[in-house]
This record gives C-alpha cells, structure tokens and sequence, in this order.
C-alpha cells in the first residue's frame, strides 16, 4: 500500500513538474506581434525559432478595415517587438500603433527601403499604394531590414539572423525568377488582370502584367456605378477572358461586373480566388507567403492563358 502511495505521489510530482517545466519554457520565449500574416511569415524565416511570432490578422481578413481588438491590444502590451506594413495598410490601427510606439519598439516593414519605389496613387491624396508584398524584390529589402533591426535590438542573435535571412533571401530570388517565366506564358495582350481592388499594381509592375481593379486601393472606398460602366465597357473592348475574386474581399462586385458583361454578350469567366491582403490557411502551403503568391501566380496564368 505504501508502495502504491509512494508511486503515486512520484507520478504527480513528475507530472506538476514537466508540465511547470514546459510553460516555464514556452514564455521563455520573447514575443513578436505582427499585424499581417505576410509579415509574421517573414519575420518568422528571420528569427526561426527563438522568438515567438504571431499575427493579429488571420486568413480571409482585411486590413483596411480591421479594428484593433482588445485581445490585441493585450498582445501588442506583451511583445517585445511590433511590426506593421506601414503605407496606412492598417488605417484603423494607426492611433493603436501610435500609442503603443511611445513605450514600444513597434516598425513599419514598409520604412525598410527607399521610398521612391513605393507606387502613388492620385486616388488616395497624398497617399501611396500599400501592397508592397506583391514585388518579390521589394519583400527581399522588407526581409532584410526585418533582419537589420532584430540585429540591432538582439546583437546576441545578430549571425543566427544573417544566416537565416541569406537562406530565406535566396529562395525569394529564386522563386521571383520562377514568377516571371509564368506571367510570360500569357501572351502580352491578354495579360490584363481585372481584381474587385487594387491590391496589384506592385505585382503589375514587377511581372509586366496590366491590374485594373473596381474599388481602388483600399476596400473602405466606394466604388461608384460609373466605375462599374467603364470597367464593365474596358473588358468588354479588351475581350478579357477571365475575373478574379479576393480572399479578403466580398465577391459581390465581381459577380456584378460578371453579370454586366454576360448581358453585354461578352461571356467572362471567374478565373478563380487570389489572395490579396491575407494569407491561406495554418498548415497549408498558401498559409505562407511564397505558397499564396505561387496559388495565386497559378490561378492567374490558368485563367488569362
Ligand atoms: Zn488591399
């Protein structure tokens, strides 16, 4: 009987002590708070496993739009770091971030090269184009001052961090090249993508295919009925065969450009969903950044081709 007590009481004091042991080392680990998957994504491939990295926005969510939540701000309150987009991406956040910049180390990826390559945009006074993360390039610098300023505040990680973002940085080479050999697949005057908003005019610039999209570049603009009129009048003209809908954005004015054009006798097919402002699923490969852009790289050329 004793015998029995006596394991007991062992398999209990194992227990307590293996389950305190792992807690105590699962927030051993400082936090990194970022707003978008895109972002989390890259910092993650700079800082593997020493830091614990998580996004405020999940799949399907927009960024224009977002609130910041209590939970998030609870968060961003427990990281060490915080990155943002920047280029008024997450124009509701900014007094969040803001406020949280004063006590924080909180940065805006889009800071991280220079800013003659941001895209303007006459519609957003004053303004530029957000969607930095549809230029493979353009991503390589955000990575590398991602890299730059984790060097800075942790100089105890600087070579681990080199390390990482040389081998991150060359497969965001690679994969750019692959980008480009797609797009080429579509012969040159079909090479028009149609999006419900603007989020590709880096991805247009980049691969040298034309992006008109309905409502702008930011989904909090309204779109006007005659906006509807020319683009539905500009497919038709052009014959472009296929549409595309946004995984964080409501198909709804597509459908409608679809339906228009269908009654103007020019059938126009859904080319698919892109991901434009968020990421996939966790645990699948459009969870990643290289994975949504290569689906979406995928999509584009099977439907324009
Ligand atoms: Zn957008």
């Amino acid at each position: 009987m004793i015998r029995i007590k006596n394991s007991v009481v062992l398999i209990f004091v194992f227990f307590t002590f293996y389950s305190c042991d792992s807690t105590t080392k699962k927030s051993e680990k400082p936090l990194i708070v970022t707003t978008t998957g895109m972002i989390a994504d890259a910092v993650k491939n700079v800082v593997d496993t020493l830091f614990t990295v998580e996004s405020l926005m999940g799949p399907g969510v927009d960024p224009h739009l977002y609130k910041t939540k209590q939970s998030d701000t609870k968060k961003m309150m427990e990281a060490e770091v915080i990155f943002h987009n920047g280029v008024h991406l997450e124009g509701k956040m900014s007094e969040a971030l803001e406020n949280l910049s004063k006590s924080k180390t909180v940065i805006a990826v889009a800071s991280g090269f220079d800013q003659s390559r941001l895209i303007s945009n006459s519609a957003f006074a004053g303004s530029h184009d957000p969607h930095i993360w549809f230029d493979v390039q353009l991503w390589i610098k955000v990575v590398q001052y991602i890299k730059h300023e984790m060097q800075k505040k942790y100089p105890q990680h600087k070579d681990v961090f080199e390390k990482n973002a040389v081998v991150y940085v060359k497969k965001l080479e690679v994969f750019d090249e692959w980008i480009r050999l797609e797009i080429e697949k579509i012969p040159l005057e079909k090479r028009v993508m149609i999006t419900a908003h603007d989020a590709f005019s880096y991805f247009g610039r980049a691969y040298n295919i034309q992006v008109r999209g309905l409502q702008g570049i930011s989904t909090a603009s309204e779109y006007g009925l005659n906006d509807r009129i020319q683009l539905v009048n500009f497919i038709c003209e052009q014959k472009i065969a296929a549409v595309f809908v946004e995984s964080s954005v409501s198909p709804k004015s597509i459908q409608a450009i679809m339906e228009d054009c269908n009654q103007k006798g020019h059938p126009l097919k859904l080319g698919g969903e892109l991901f434009s402002d968020a990421m996939g699923a966790a645990n699948t490969s459009e969870g990643t950044y290289i994975g949504m852009i290569e689906h979406n790289v995928k999509t584009i050329v099977a439907g324009l081709k």
